[in-house]
């Protein structure tokens, strides 16, 4: 049977690695012996372009995208011991393959659907043939999972669009829909989601009439037109390795900053941020000449209460703060004495109504482990206090209408309001420091 598809698919002018291919065989071996027969052939004669891959998986392709993978790797600094390569073959293929199989098929009736499962794709095999060799050049291993090294394939073919019109015969309604949104499609008019579906689709008989049963023999073999590589990985202190997670915690002490980019509509409103600020400085040490954006670097904040890996650290966190407060009547040293003295007050505190809106209403209790008040002036104090995270301050030092009790007007028995706080501290520890692993 192998030979007898083999005769039929080299009679319409496929390369050896697509008789193996239609005919089944998943032993990369056999292609490898292949290879070198194709190899002392083409010394004979000069063959077309192969109707099926358009020489797709020959070898002098082959070497020449790999040799030019490893000088692009080279060039942008790249270092990783593990890559992953993805291919974007250009859709004629598809259409050539459906026509060959319909071809085969008509030709012998024993070929059927289920010979056509067991046929490996034109990726694996490309895979099978070259990511060895790749592996070797580059010396690192193909992880198809979790590689920080991307390298994207893009191949065109001089003849793909006009052999793609055959879709138009085939569902007009959707060419002329993806054409009238050329835009929204970014003018490409079949994807290969859409095309795959069409041929799945249409009838064998409308097939067989819009379709080139066999196709024709190229006359331009596909070419690489694109190699993009993307990295994730970082490079530091000498040392490379994998997608990196830098993790750190910083003090920001200024009111003004915001923590990411402040835009509005498009216009910066701060000239500087958080993010900004610990970004610029990684990118610097990245490998210059691979053009990382700093779109490349993902930021995660986690200053909000309820964002993990934090959590974890939450129940024993202690926040100190400081917080200029302001009275209506004037107070003295016996009622900061009296502030300083309370430790470990427990508060009940309802959802503060300036967050009702996001959060809902519940009864929290929260503990305030020390309190230290400082006079500025007879209706003006500085209060110096130590909380379990999670504490609504603002709320604590003027009530919220009596939804957090006690606090600090019922304490001093006077009214009192919040003008100005910060964060001095947080204790908590996290990042855990890494363990000396003596190579440094
Ligand atoms: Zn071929």
């Amino acid at each position: 049977m192998e030979s007898d598809i083999s005769k039929t698919l080299e009679e319409i002018g496929c390369c050896k690695f697509c008789c193996l291919r239609f005919s089944g065989i998943t032993q990369g071996t056999r292609y490898e012996e292949t290879d070198e027969v194709i190899q002392e052939s083409e010394k004979k004669m000069k063959a077309n372009p192969c109707t099926s891959c358009l020489d797709f998986m020959k070898s002098p392709t082959c070497q020449h995208i790999i040799l030019k993978i490893k000088e692009e790797v080279t060039a942008g600094g790249y270092e990783s011991k593990t890559f992953n390569c993805m291919l974007k073959l250009p859709l004629c293929l598809v259409v050539r393959e459906k026509g060959i199989l319909l071809y085969l098929k008509a030709k012998h009736p024993k070929w059927n659907n289920e010979c056509e499962k067991k046929m490996p794709t034109l990726k694996t095999i490309w895979k099978w043939k070259c990511a060895p060799q790749l592996a070797k050049l580059l010396n690192a291993t193909l992880d198809r999972e979790n590689s920080g090294l991307q390298i994207n394939l893009n191949f065109s073919h001089e003849s793909e669009e006009k052999e793609l019109l055959i879709i138009e015969k085939l569902k007009p309604e959707l060419v002329a829909a993806r054409r009238e949104k050329k835009r929204k499609y970014h003018r490409v008019i079949f994807s290969s989601a859409a095309l795959q579906e069409v041929l799945d689709t249409s009838s064998e008989d409308l097939l067989k009439k819009c379709l080139r049963v066999p196709p024709d023999i190229p006359t331009e073999p596909l070419s690489l037109t694109a190699i993009t590589i993307s990295s994730a990985s970082l490079f530091i202190a000498g040392k490379t390795s994998e997608t990196v997670h830098p993790t750190g915690r910083y003090l920001k002490l200024s009111r003004h900053l915001p923590q990411t980019p402040w835009m509005i509509d498009g216009q910066l409103k701060v000239e500087s941020s958080v993010q900004q600020l610990i970004s610029d400085p990684l990118l610097k040490i990245l490998p210059a000449s691979g053009g990382i954006s700093l779109s490349q670097i993902q930021f995660w904040l986690h200053y909000r209460e309820d964002t993990s890996p934090l959590k974890e650290g939450e129940e024993e966190k202690v926040k100190e703060y400081v917080a200029l407060c302001g009275t209506e009547i004037p107070i003295g040293d016996g009622d900061m004495k009296r502030l300083s003295s309370i430790k470990d007050l427990v508060l009940q505190q309802k959802t503060p109504i300036r967050v009702l809106h996001r959060r809902p209403l519940a009864v929290r209790e929260r503990t305030v482990f020390w309190m230290s008040g400082e006079l500025v002036s007879s209706k003006l104090f500085k209060l110096h206090l130590g909380t379990q995270a999670g504490t609504y301050i603002k709320e604590f030092v003027h009530g919220d209408f009596g939804r957090t009790v006690p606090n600090l007007s019922s304490l001093l028995n006077v009214p009192v309001d919040i003008l100005a706080l910060d964060v001095t501290a947080v204790h908590l520890n996290w990042p855990k420091p890494l363990e000396d692993d003596g190579t440094s």
